[in-house]
């Protein structure tokens, strides 16, 4: 193969994996985001329940006063029946008395089921809590794994920019402007397969003559379509070292 050809299908693979571990890092602070919501809904869930527990405690305190507000009433009836004169006087607080005690009874049942839906509300802010800390400790090594992963990324990058200098400062001159000036239109996509006589990318029946030629892979030439500079994969055991490319096949 034409050794500036193999380094362009070199500096291709380079640019695309650069090109892709960029991206994946540029997804870092969406993600951060992502991790961040996760715990907050977590957290909310915690306070809602929290706050339903309190206002639960606020309503039976309120229902207690009351309770104890009607116990007074009670007990000052009691001293006063025994100060009582006549019939009528004893019948009619006999009659606020038992109206008292109803009041009692009705609203000591309200705290009764108060205190049930406390026990339930305890139970949710419980469970609330258990999600919490399993999302927190699941949270935290989902941004242990990325930041790993992002050193991962920075490290290839590091690595291929490396191996991209030395690529290019072996290249010709004019061959690499070619590649520098198709990759800026195509999108950092300068280089295509040609397979079955067609671009493999913008998928464009070639001229036989410049097929023929591509399936000797020495020379750059150019997609008429696309400008994409063409290579083509030997099919394994026909025509040598066909394999050291087939990744570049998708
Ligand atoms: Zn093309």
């Amino acid at each position: 193969m034409n050794s500036d050809l193999e380094r362009l299908i070199a500096l291709q693979q380079i640019d695309s994996a650069a090109d892709a571990a960029r991206r994946r890092l540029a997804e870092g602070p969406d993600r951060e985001k992502a991790l961040d919501a996760r715990l907050d809904g977590a957290r909310q869930r915690v306070a809602a329940a929290k706050e339903q527990l309190t206002q639960n405690q606020h309503a039976r305190r309120d229902l207690e006063k009351e309770v104890a507000v009607h116990q007074g009433r009670l007990s000052k009836f009691r001293d006063q029946l025994m100060a009582v004169k006549t019939n009528v006087e004893y019948q009619a607080m006999q009659k606020e008395m038992t109206f008292a005690q109803g009041e009692v009874k009705t609203i000591e049942d309200k705290v009764l089921e108060r205190m049930l839906e406390a026990d339930e509300l305890t139970a949710i802010v419980k469970r609330a809590e258990a999600e919490l800390a399993a999302e927190q400790k699941a949270v935290d090594a989902d941004r242990r794994a990325m930041q790993a992963e992002q050193t991962e990324l920075q490290a290839t990058i590091d690595r291929i920019t490396g191996e991209r200098v030395a690529v290019v400062g072996a290249l010709d001159k004019q061959v690499l402007a070619t590649f520098e000036q198709v990759s800026r239109k195509r999108n950092g996509v300068a280089v295509a397969e040609a397979r079955d006589g067609i671009c493999t990318i913008c998928h464009v029946r070639l001229r036989p003559q410049i097929f023929n030629t591509v399936m000797r892979n020495d020379a750059i030439l150019q997609c008429d379509s696309c400008n994409r500079i063409l290579y083509f994969v030997p099919k394994a055991g026909v025509q040598g070292s066909g394999t050291q490319n087939s990744e570049l096949r998708t």
